[in-house]
């Protein structure tokens, strides 16, 4: 680690890591200066991202230093100030507060959210440990404010992930996504500024706004807000009605799909393309595009995941893709391999009926394994004997991310326990009882599981750039150190599998798959041991990494071929390749006919009617479109992407050049109906809160559609909060019947302008 450290000067050596700021997670040269990121540039070669970048990460000096740092454990008083304490003491106390909460109510009663962000996975593998040792049941994180209702979708289906091969396609279609802002997948700009200059392909866009993806489209749907259901409807009514369906596919690898088909036949297209508020000649346009392409894929995001009808959106976006025969093929959609899963897998994804489980207050859907975010405060603000007690908060900032702010914080002062760990004090640490300071992305060994790509798939693990600030501890040590203080693992164990790793790889294998063979329960706690044994054997400073081999072994299981075709033998040949290769290595390489090998279903087909979505397709016709009122006219989306907007690990406000207090667009007809110019202050006032925003006229927005971004109100050292903090406007009832997913693409509000 000293040879790699900086010392000053830009001639530094460029040494490998990655953006930590999307799911993307492009390869990064960094130059440092002292404890400085110095200069920043995309890898070349990283296998992925081959030196691409957006603008974002180059200021990520921001998150890596600065007044926000914490740099020592943190204990609550009662009057709600915070004292420091040191690590001992810190550990001592949680862990005897932890096993109090477990002894009185049981270990399910002590709630898991985050475990890690865009560009931290590795810390949360370790939590896991903890939470087999405690006996947890109930998690989340952000995927169950935004993914879970595709995910229950992709569960009955397919029971994998699908992503879609844009580089290739000759049609996109975007639903709810601005690739230009959000990516989403690798080289998303240079991708589309192709597609967009090639005759031959087409891009087309579902978006109220006129976003600048939807300003490269060839054919934008510029829908209402929230009406995106009725023109998927209409757009899968017309491939049916026109017989643009590929019926070999759907013959050869579907089940279920005639009642579906005949009930997109009676699609009401005009009716429908009114209801959204489309022209119904330009949605034929589109669908016929669709239907006719020799190759498709599609992506869908917050902009319809996070408003009304989600998981029936998610449903139609799909059908969309299989009915025209669009998967399996280059330039259309493909489920693949992962080298770590995030989430468990939906219910039914085996292909069996699936055991639906619910949270024990509110009795809401769990999917993937995650409890509704929007249920979280209302499975603790009870008196149910069932509610929750305890939460463990690592790397993410619920307080400020979750809808219904004042609803968390009153949620997590009613806790018996609340710890969290984090790199900053952020919204969410000033509310707990201990605080517990995070070494960040940059000072530890590190990796992310967003591994989503075929046939060639990714997996990177970078090494740390400097020591972690002193006070701090990496979250496998954290980990590490409460486990030991539970008594979790059986000490001549750890001892025997000690002298194994320090013997060799081999006899360590052997030893470990030994023990789990003789007892899986410690599969469990498997994290840890690795961290107690095989991490000692590593070379300095790699202690961290050990899981990597757990989870090396476990993806040459799952996928022998793919993982041999990319060149390991097994899972210590992976697990040496990972940790020689800091850009990252393709661990599984595929051929296009083996994607039929990742359909989680019995028959290897998809099954494409799901009861429950069927049902609600049929009542769109009668079904209104939710939302304003006399009192709330606008429809505000809460959380739109910009150059300069970011997950909130920037927190410093001086990270971004432009657009620095996050400004309110507004379209320029309601502006003048308002009276209200660029640089006028407005307030937003919904049903749940109210906050003043910069006013920014846009002909982005359509009138009665108002947006503000993401990453803002958050406080920072001598600044306080700048820009609107969104969770402040949201509610926990607007959201998905079946997901629980929030509806922050559309809250009902209104406007007064605010006189200067
Ligand atoms: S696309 Fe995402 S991961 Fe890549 S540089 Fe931009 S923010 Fe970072």
């Amino acid at each position: 680690m000293s040879t790699r450290q900086a010392s000053s000067g830009t001639d530094e050596p460029w040494l490998k890591t990655a953006c930590i700021l999307c799911e993307c997670n492009c390869g990064l040269e960094v130059q440092t200066a002292g404890r400085t990121l110095a200069r920043i540039r995309g890898d070349q070669a990283h296998p992925g991202s081959a030196g691409y970048t957006c603008e974002k990460p180059l200021r990520l000096d921001k998150y890596q230093n600065g007044a926000h740092r914490i740099d020592t454990p943190l204990r609550r008083r009662p009057d709600g100030s915070y004292e420091e304490i040191d690590w001992d003491t810190a550990i001592d106390e949680i862990s005897a507060r932890l096993s109090a909460v477990r002894d009185a109510y049981g270990g399910d009663k002590i709630f898991f959210y985050g475990s890690g962000g865009q560009g931290n996975h590795l810390g949360g593998a370790y939590g896991r440990a903890l939470q087999a040792a405690l006996g947890v049941r109930h998690h989340s994180n952000a995927l169950a404010q935004e993914k879970t209702g595709e995910m229950w979708v992709d569960g009955k289906l397919y029971g994998g992930h699908t992503k879609g091969d844009f580089e290739h396609a000759e049609v996109v279609l975007f639903l709810g996504k601005n690739p230009w802002q959000s990516h989403g997948f690798p080289r998303a700009r240079p991708t589309l500024r192709q597609i967009a200059k090639d005759p031959r392909r087409t891009m087309i866009v579902v978006d109220p706004r006129r976003s600048e993806t939807a300003a490269m489209a060839d054919i934008h749907l510029r829908v209402k807000p929230g009406t995106d259901a009725w023109c998927l409807a209409a757009l899968l009514g017309v491939l049916v009605q026109e017989n643009l369906v590929d019926k070999d596919f759907l013959a050869a690898h579907t089940t279920g799909a005639e009642p579906v088909l005949a009930s997109l036949a009676d699609v009401p297209v005009a009716d429908y393309a009114s209801r959204c508020g489309v022209d119904e000649a330009l949605i034929r346009q589109a669908a016929r595009r669709l239907g006719e392409a020799s190759s498709a894929a599609t992506y869908e995001d917050l902009g319809v995941q996070q408003g009304p009808n989600s998981t029936l959106i998610s449903y139609l976006n799909k059908l969309i893709w299989i009915i025209t025969g669009n998967f399996g093929k280059p330039g259309a959609m493909f489920l693949h391999s992962t080298f770590a899963a995030l989430a468990g897998p939906a219910a039914g994804a085996s292909g069996q009926p699936g055991r639906s489980r619910r949270t024990p207050v509110t009795g809401a859907r769990i999917i993937s394994g995650l409890t509704p975010c929007n249920s979280i405060a209302e499975e603790i603000l009870t008196d149910h004997p069932d509610r929750l007690r305890a939460m463990w908060i690592d790397s993410a900032n619920p307080a400020h991310s979750l809808a219904d702010s004042p609803r968390f914080r009153e949620a997590m002062r009613a806790l018996d326990l609340s710890v969290v760990i984090d790199v900053a004090f952020t919204e969410t640490a000033r509310l707990a009882d201990y605080v517990l300071p995070a070494a960040s992305q940059f000072e530890k060994w590190e990796a992310t599981f967003f591994n989503v790509d075929f046939p060639v798939n990714v997996f990177q693990l970078r090494p740390p750039v400097f020591e972690p600030l002193p006070g701090t501890l990496a979250e496998p040590e954290i980990y590490a150190r409460l486990l030991r203080a539970l008594g979790a693992a059986d000490p001549e164990l750890i001892g025997a599998l000690t002298r194994a790793a320090r013997a060799g790889r081999d006899e360590f294998t052997a030893a470990f798959f030994g023990a789990v063979t003789r007892d899986p329960a410690l599969l469990g706690l498997a994290p840890f041991v690795l961290y107690e044994t095989l991490g000692t054997a590593l070379p300095d400073g790699q202690r961290g990494a050990a899981v990597v081999w757990g989870l090396a072994h476990l993806c040459a299981m799952a996928y022998p071929d793919a993982v041999r075709r990319a060149g390991f033998a097994d899972g210590n040949a992976l697990f040496d390749a990972i940790m020689a290769t800091p850009s990252g290595v393709a661990f599984t390489v595929d051929r296009w006919e083996d994607v039929w090998n990742y359909v989680r279903r019995p028959d290897q087909r998809f099954t494409i009617e799901i009861p429950e979505l069927t049902e609600k397709l049929s009542q769109l016709g009668d079904a209104g479109t939710e939302g304003t009122s006399p009192e709330f006219p606008f429809v505000l989306s809460a959380g739109e992407r910009r150059s300069f907007t970011a997950n909130t690990i920037y927190r410093d406000p001086a990270w971004r050049r432009r657009d620095a207090e996050g400004a309110l667009r507004v379209s320029p007809s309601d502006a003048r109906a308002l009276g209200l110019a660029d640089g006028d202050i407005a307030r937003v006032v919904t049903e749940r809160g109210a906050a003043t925003a910069v006013v920014e006229i846009s002909d982005m927005m359509q009138p009665g559609h108002v947006s503000l971004p993401n990453g803002l109100g958050l406080d920072y050292p001598g600044h306080g909060p700048v820009g609107v903090a969104l969770n402040d406007l949201t509610s926990l009832r607007r959201r998905d019947w079946l997901a629980g997913t929030p509806w922050h693409k559309h809250v009902p509000a209104r406007l007064e302008r605010v006189p200067s």
